[in-house]
């Protein structure tokens, strides 16, 4: 596979919700920014000639400058984001090569994507237009209304959906002007594309790849990285 795609790293946003007072994508986990483990993973995935990072250059520049040598060689810009996460995306978008066939859209809050996930992702958007990692639903879902259940949703066929995501880049770019043009918001950017009846293909993505949110979010990927550095025997 020869490199094909352009990826966009979302790290704008003040993260409230994890109170650490700096941007979230420069939390420190495991003694590097959040937003460093992703950088690393995607300077390592095959498929990725060029990456972009949507965020605050000066508040993420320790950041920017502790990932590895291979992702700072493939870092071809840092623009600022936007009010939304939405808006930071088409940005990014912006600035992204029209050469690029693929773009893969992935949130700095998912600091445990592998290379190989990326890769996935974007060679399913190569072949079929559209693709993004998720994941099956373990849990039963409640509609709830005035504190009472009102209905359970059958969990089979209902998955979570995670970044990466990825597309052709002519279709993410109609899908975001689309939406700016008919004021529709959505979370993510396949939901974009959905909505103009794109199809689009799902690769199966580890439970590990959490977003961190909360506090809690970030004392368990602590966790998880002793107790995957404690079973490699030490070695990160
Ligand atoms: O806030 P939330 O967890 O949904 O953010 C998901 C991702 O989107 C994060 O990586 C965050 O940095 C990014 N984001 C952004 N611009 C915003 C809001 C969020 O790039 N205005």
């Amino acid at each position: 596979m020869s490199a094909f795609a352009t990826a966009l790293v979302l790290a704008a946003g003040s993260g409230e919700r994890l109170g650490a007072g700096v941007p979230k994508a420069g939390v420190d986990l495991g003694g590097r920014a959040l937003l460093a483990w992703s950088l690393d993973a995607l300077g390592r995935a095959v498929c990725v000639d060029a990456i972009i990072v949507v965020g605050d250059e000066r508040a993420l520049a320790p950041a920017l400058a502790s990932a590895s040598r291979e992702a700072r060689a493939r870092l071809k810009a840092v623009v600022p984001g936007g009010a939304t996460r939405q808006e930071s995306c088409g940005l990014g978008l912006a600035a992204s090569a029209q050469a690029a066939r693929v773009v893969l859209v992935h949130d700095a809050a998912r600091p445990f994507a592998e290379p190989g996930l990326f890769d996935l992702v974007a060679q399913a958007a190569l072949e079929h237009g559209a693709a993004l990692a998720a994941e099956p639903l373990t849990d039963t879902l409640k509609r709830v209304e005035g504190g009472r259940v009102v209905a359970t949703i059958e969990r089979a066929g209902l998955w979570r959906a995670q970044t990466p995501q990825a597309a052709w880049r002519e279709w993410l770019i109609e899908a975001h002007a689309r939406a700016r043009a008919e004021g529709v918001t959505a979370t993510d950017d396949v939901a974009l594309l959905e909505r103009l009846g794109r199809a689009v293909q799902i690769v199966l993505a580890p439970t590990v790849n959490r977003k961190i949110t909360t506090p809690e979010d970030l004392a368990w990927a602590e966790a998880w990285l002793r107790a995957r550095s404690l079973g490699s025997g030490g070695a990160r």
